[in-house]
């Protein structure tokens, strides 16, 4: 009796898995296609300087949409292209789109302001990538600075010998580095001594929840103490709301960036997001008396 319940449930179980399995070679073999078949996009959210509430920069963040499946999110993807190796060309296209967007606006003269891209250890790794990057920090006229190259501290940790050696090789071309989803990782600080970061990105998972949740608290104050006595930029992220954009003000977080400002948007949305925000700005600053 029991025992064919058993049997029973390890069949349900087991065809779960298959059809999991058959799910994932599915899309492995369809992202492989994406890039040649222009199924991919940038889209890009922008970060907010804390005190002056200026757009000071935006994330870069891949969007994958699939003629038959739709739309399918970058934690169901990237994974998949960490592990068959497609990470690095995709990496390498959106480090050029970011790249290239930069130039744009340079040739615009637009004003600049700073794009990270995320990227996964394996790329540290990239000559590709670091060819890409040695050729346009040196020929665009555009400050390398303006480039954040964002990792979270388990890529980092995990490939720590490997990732070394590439983050001072591309930190010599005056690029940045941020560790995104600060406190979510290994709890090992070591790496702050060993490697040239600039700045912390706070993980959103302590943001959304910090006005009702004590230990978020806690652990966002220590994070912002930790950076600024180490001299780096602290970034919240996931911040969905007015009040804990000003209870992250207050605590001194330099750069928020959330749905409470503006969602990942296309370029042009983006654009024309920026110019209203400076108007905006303007507006409000003349009221002030201040021009
Ligand atoms: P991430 O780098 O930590 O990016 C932040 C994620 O939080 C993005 O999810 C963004 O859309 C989302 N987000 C922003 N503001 C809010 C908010 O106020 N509330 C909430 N709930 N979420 C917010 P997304 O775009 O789905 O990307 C997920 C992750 O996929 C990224 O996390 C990053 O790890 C990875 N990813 C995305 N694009 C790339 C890429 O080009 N290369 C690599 N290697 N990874 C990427
Ligand atoms: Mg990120
Ligand atoms: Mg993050
Ligand atoms: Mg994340």
């Amino acid at each position: 009796e029991a025992k064919s319940s058993g049997r029973d449930q390890y069949r349900f179980f087991s065809s779960e898995l298959d059809k999991l399995a058959r799910e994932r070679r599915t899309l492995e073999q369809a992202l492989r296609h994406a890039l040649e078949r222009d199924e991919l996009e940038m889209h890009y959210q922008p970060r907010i300087d804390a005190r002056t509430l200026d757009v000071v920069g935006a994330e870069a963040l891949m969007r994958w949409t699939h003629p038959e499946l739709g739309s399918i999110p970058p934690n169901t993807f990237i994974p998949i292209a960490e592990e068959n190796g497609l990470i690095r060309p995709l990496g390498l296209w959106a480090m050029q789109q970011a790249c290239g967007l930069l130039q744009r606006w340079k040739a615009q003269r637009r004003p600049l302001i700073s794009l990270s891209v995320n990227i996964s250890a394996s790329q540290l790794a990239d000559p590709a990538l670091l060819d890409f990057l040695r050729d346009f920090t040196m020929h665009s006229g555009i400050d390398p600075q303006l480039l954040e190259l964002e990792i979270t501290e388990t890529q980092l940790m995990e490939n720590a010998g490997a990732a070394g050696q590439g983050l001072s090789a591309l930190r010599q071309l005056g690029v940045r580095f941020s560790i995104d989803d600060f406190g979510t990782g290994y709890s090992s600080l070591a790496y702050l001594k060993r490697f040239p970061i600039d700045k912390l990105k706070i993980d959103k998972s302590f943001v959304q929840d910090l006005l009702g949740d004590t230990t978020d608290l806690a652990i966002v104050r220590a994070i912002m103490a930790l950076g600024h006595n180490l001299g780096l930029g602290v970034v919240a992220e996931g911040v969905e709301n007015f009040a804990i954009a000003h209870q992250l003000k207050l605590l001194g977080c330099d750069e928020l960036q959330g749905y409470h400002f503006a969602r990942p948007m296309r370029v042009e949305a983006l654009e024309a997001w920026i110019d209203a925000r400076q108007q905006q700005a303007g507006g409000e600053r003349r009221q002030h008396g201040e021009h």
